[in-house]
């Protein structure tokens, strides 16, 4: 298991950990600041450093042999030998970017109460796909939008039982990702009287940190699919 430090403090860029593993094209961690792709969110990229040696975090995904681990994909063939301790060091930037256009997402969830059926959340943009055959108004989700950011939501999160997410299945506003089941308890994410879900993602702590993100393009993907696209200002 990898402990998922992420998930409690997404401000977080740095930690210490020891390698437990190898394999999967990188490397297994004790614990880490790195979040795997996972939720529609990209993986984080970063640094693993050992006194004078700095090997590149590429990606960071899940690993698929060794549940609840964490890989940390590295480049190239002599990786951090297992026992040794390292310091982790996430992309600030990239994680920065990630932060604001995954909590605009949550903005536009609330702006658009239809069920969500896609998302992906990158460095350079982030889209949300809704299940609905109506129109959207480009103008009136980007004034939406910048009104929410303007108004400084606080956003926190908190962990729920399984047992209360079964009570409130309306708290799930995804059709394609459902929240991790049986660890006993699932994530989730409020912006206090805005929005509410289950999300493990990384998020800005207030709205107002989302800034200048501009709706870019609406898409009519299909009969029953608007996409939504966010950029930042240039
Ligand atoms: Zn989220």
């Amino acid at each position: 298991m990898t402990e998922e430090l992420f998930r409690e403090d997404a401000t977080l860029l740095h930690c210490e950990a020891a390698i437990t593993g190898q394999g999967e094209g990188g490397v297994l961690l004790d614990r880490t600041v790195c979040y795997p792709l996972g939720g529609g969110q990209a993986g984080d990229t970063g640094w693993l450093v050992a006194g004078e040696r700095r090997w590149r975090i590429t990606d960071t995904r899940k690993s698929k042999e060794s549940p609840g681990a964490i890989v940390h994909l590295i480049e190239g063939e002599a990786l951090p030998a297992i026992g040794s301790a390292v310091s982790v060091e996430v992309d600030a930037a990239r994680r920065q970017a990630h932060r604001r256009f995954h909590t605009a997402t949550h903005l536009l969830c609330a702006l658009l109460p239809y069920p969500v059926d896609g998302c992906s959340i990158t460095e350079a943009y982030a889209r949300l796909d809704f299940h609905t055959d109506e129109p959207f108004d480009k103008e009136a989700i980007q004034a939406g939008l910048t009104r929410l950011v303007a108004e400084a939501h606080p956003v926190s999160h908190r962990w729920i039982s399984e047992e209360e997410l079964d009570a409130n299945p309306g708290l799930v506003r995804s059709m394609s990702v459902q929240p991790p089941r049986g660890l006993g308890r699932v994530r989730v994410l409020e912006i206090a009287g805005v929005d509410l879900q289950p999300c493990g993602g990384t998020h800005v702590s207030n709205t107002a940190e989302i800034g200048a993100v501009i709706v870019t393009k609406i898409e009519k993907k299909s009969a029953k699919t608007r996409r939504v696209v966010l950029g930042f200002a240039a």
